[in-house]
């Protein structure tokens, strides 16, 4: 059984509310970011899971503070921030708008800056806790079509590793986890050719499943002496 409270950004759907399920059941307090307007529907959604939701937009700075500052009661400690809202807006370099390129940036790395500031403080106060932030290996190695995607994901691991290193003076840790192809609605988007076709080029010839991110996730927060490194989980694309 685990204590403290657990932030993850973006846990409405996809990796991210895998992510919370997945430490809900480990015995963490998990509180959800959601961006929209909550409904009684997803309200209820979540409380049948035992998790927490806290609304707002990682790209709204006044947003980020507030998420961090209600999602922990007066007695709670913060023990983990998972970075893990993201977006896409995918184009060609020579056709992509700087309106894209900026959207993207704005949303995964800003964002998560957004949030590591206010749980940073919290976090060097307590003297303990963990910040995991959701890269991507087109961080590592680029894509045709994602140029923002993949300049987000790359300064995502800077801002991993110089928060790994400010962190690690009051014993916080901070790493993050590059996943390859993941079955959620990010790569629903996809064609049926072009899944196909990535399916095939993976030497475990699938996509993920969510809670195998989430696996990655939650051997990170227990284990406390990796900081400042990216795991990578694409089963071998990258090799
Ligand atoms: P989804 O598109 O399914 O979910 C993304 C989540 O981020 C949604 O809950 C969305 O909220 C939230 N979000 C987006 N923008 C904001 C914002 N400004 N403020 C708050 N929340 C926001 O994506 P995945 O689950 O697939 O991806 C999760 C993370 O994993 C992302 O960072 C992605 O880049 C990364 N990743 C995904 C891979 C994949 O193959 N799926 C591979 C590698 C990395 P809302 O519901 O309101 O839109």
């Amino acid at each position: 059984m685990q204590t403290g409270a657990v932030l993850v950004t973006g846990g409405g759907r996809g990796i991210g509310r895998a992510v919370a399920e997945r430490l809900a059941r480990d015995g963490y307090t998990v509180v959800v970011t959601i961006r929209r307007p909550l409904t009684a529907e997803v309200q209820a959604d979540f409380d049948q899971l035992g998790v927490r939701t806290v609304q707002g937009d990682v790209t709204v700075a006044a947003d980020a503070e507030r998420m961090v500052a209600d999602c922990c009661g007066p007695d709670e400690t913060l023990v983990g921030l998972i970075n893990n809202a993201g977006i896409t807006r995918d184009m060609l370099i020579t056709r992509m708008t700087v309106a894209e390129f900026q959207a993207v940036l704005t949303t995964n790395l800003v964002g998560a800056f957004n949030m590591t500031k206010p749980a940073l403080r919290v976090m060097q106060r307590q003297r303990r806790g963990c910040i995991i932030d959701i890269s991507s290996i087109v961080g590592l190695v680029g894509n045709i079509g994602q140029a923002n995607y993949a300049a987000s994901k790359a300064g995502l691991i800077g801002l991993m590793k110089t928060t790994a290193k400010e962190g690690a003076l009051r014993g916080i840790r901070c790493n993050a986890v590059a996943p390859g192809m993941v079955a959620t609605a990010m790569t629903a988007a996809l064609s049926a050719k072009t899944t196909q076709r990535l399916q095939e080029s993976i030497p475990l010839k699938r996509f993920a499943e969510p809670a195998e991110v989430a696996d990655v996730v939650a051997f990170l927060l227990g284990n406390q002496y990796i900081t400042g490194q990216v795991v990578t989980v694409d089963g071998g694309l990258t090799l």
